[in-house]
């Protein structure tokens, strides 16, 4: 990927930043304030360059997974059968599931502990499914993604890394089949 192809928006953003997830590198500005794009393209190129070059290799080698074909009732279906399990290992229950398409995670744990699943999940070996109700009902206990945060993962999951990588590798297959995440019918 070229860096001259990064895209850049202005938003409602305090700061300026660099989102990398949505299929083509964005940079978003703050839409008031004088951010010169290229200058801060600039200042963080090696750490970029070194994050696309990371996405490509990934992109090749979940290039030939599998896409699996459900329905958003069978998604749910498993998504509470795990979410059933883990209440009774963690001990912890979510206020409401919801499932809706997210451009950017698989999943979200609002403070209210409210548990959101990303649509796109329908299309993910169970496994993965598995480990996303796990990440997510982890954080109904710890928020964050820190040490406290990995070591419970870790009491159900060895190698949390193994799935991120998955999950990152079918975002970006998903990204690739659907063009954008808009043509996400024609799927
Ligand atoms: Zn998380």
């Amino acid at each position: 990927m070229d860096i001259n192809q990064i895209k850049v928006v202005k938003r409602t953003v305090k700061y300026p930043r660099l989102e990398l997830k949505t299929g083509r590198p964005l940079l978003i500005l703050p839409q008031k304030g004088h951010f010169d794009p290229e200058k801060i393209i600039k200042k963080h190129e090696s750490w970029l360059r070194k994050k696309l070059e990371y996405i490509e290799q990934i992109k090749r080698k979940y290039s030939n997974e599998k896409i699996y074909r459900r329905l958003k009732e069978e998604l749910m279906t498993i998504i509470e059968r795990w979410v059933r399990k883990y209440s009774q290992i963690l001990g912890v229950k979510p206020e409401k599931i919801t499932i809706r398409l997210m451009k950017t995670r698989w999943g979200s744990c609002s403070r209210k502990k409210r548990l959101s699943f990303n649509l796109l999940l329908k299309y993910l070996p169970s496994s993965l499914i598995k480990y996303v109700v796990f990440h997510e009902m982890a954080h109904l206990i710890v928020p964050n993604h820190r040490r406290n945060f990995w070591q419970l993962i870790k009491q159900e999951f060895n190698n949390p890394d193994h799935y991120e990588e998955a999950l990152f590798g079918y975002w970006f297959l998903l990204l690739g089949k659907l063009g954008s995440l808009g043509k996400l019918e024609s799927l």
